[in-house]
């Protein structure tokens, strides 16, 4: 644009700046993954995620506050400090970072942040997606139970999915995990789950992240059989990461052995695939740490190899 004068050049440039985001970092996982370090004009962090499946799937995860208010025990963005909501803008522009590289297709809200306490910008940033290549079915938006959040989404038009973290059966050990379950128990969120489904008739999706010991009993798999409808939920058992909170995650075997209980109870349930672990960018890990240097792109890549990414089958496929 180099015909236009230069002081026009800079003014619009202040006044539309390309975008709202400034790119800290990115660091390339083994299996694909990408995640985008951002800061925001008042130097917020903001992290995001470009996940690469082998059937050709581009799904990205994107967060819709810096940091979290809530302090969910396992997860690292709850360790980290509030910063705010971030507008609509600055969570398109999160995905429009990785669109003007490649085609992308699916959108999770499982970055930082808990989307239904800043509902109204991630509302406005869903009505863009398919701009984008990415249609309302196939973005997903997950919270810990938040109800308010959760009507507003059932009242909106837009065929979202919608994703429960719940992570425990019962309110006594979820509130441990969780404290926001003292304020939204499980019956609430539940029935506001269900108020969801009755008016878009689109399968809920429960997260249940796995640790050891903690929330992974046989009896425990049963009780949650015994609290969800079939007919409105399916779980996704999601494979801890590391966030050094003093979890360890489940076995394989104990992960399955959930896996086949809830099934007998009759719900669907599949392991999520876990990705970008090798540079802190799954499930519960964006904290905006520095990575360290060899996981930095273009410094050898040489990620930790984790050895869990094939050894888990089938995604959370939207
Ligand atoms: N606040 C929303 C959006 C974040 S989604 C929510 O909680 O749903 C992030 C997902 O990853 C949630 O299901 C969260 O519970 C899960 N998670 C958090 N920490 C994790 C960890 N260490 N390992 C695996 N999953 C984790």
């Amino acid at each position: 644009m180099t015909d236009l004068p230069a002081a026009l050049r800079g003014e619009l440039a202040e006044r539309v700046p390309y975008s709202t985001l400034r790119l800290e970092r990115e660091a390339r996982s083994k299996d694909g993954t990408v995640k985008a370090l951002f800061a925001t004009a008042d130097g917020r962090p903001v992290e995001a995620v470009l996940m690469r499946y082998r059937d050709g799937r581009r799904s990205l995860c994107l967060s819709s506050q810096s940091g979290c208010p809530l302090t969910c025990t396992f997860c690292a963005t709850g360790q980290m400090r509030f910063g705010r909501n971030l507008s609509a803008a600055e969570i398109l522009d999160q995905a429009l970072h990785f669109r003007r590289a490649e085609r992308v297709d699916h959108c999770v809200f499982m970055g930082m942040g808990e989307p239904m306490m800043n509902v109204e910008s991630v509302l406005a940033a869903c009505e863009r997606l398919p701009d984008l290549g990415i249609a309302h079915r196939r973005t997903a938006v997950s919270t810990v139970g938040w109800v308010p959040g959760i009507d507003r989404l059932a009242e909106c038009p837009m065929p979202l999915r919608l994703a429960l973290s719940l992570h425990a059966p019962d309110d006594a050990l979820r509130s441990e995990l969780m404290p926001v379950n003292d304020r939204h128990p499980i019956a609430a969120v539940l029935a506001a789950c269900e108020r969801h489904h009755a008016r878009h008739r689109r399968r809920v999706f429960v997260e249940y992240v796995m640790l050891a010991g903690v929330n992974d009993r046989v009896e425990q798999a049963m009780a949650l059989a015994r609290v969800l409808d079939p007919r409105v939920y399916k779980v996704n058992l999601i494979p801890y990461n590391p966030t050094g909170a003093g979890f360890t995650g489940s076995s394989r075997r104990a992960i399955y052995a959930f896996r086949a209980a809830v099934e007998a109870g009759g719900l669907r349930a599949t392991v999520r695939l876990t990705r970008g672990r090798d540079i802190d960018a799954a499930c519960g890990q964006l904290a905006a740490n520095t990575p360290s240097p060899q996981r930095v792109e273009g410094m050898g890549n040489k990620g930790s190899d984790t050895g869990q990414n094939s050894t888990y089958e089938g995604f959370a496929v939207l």
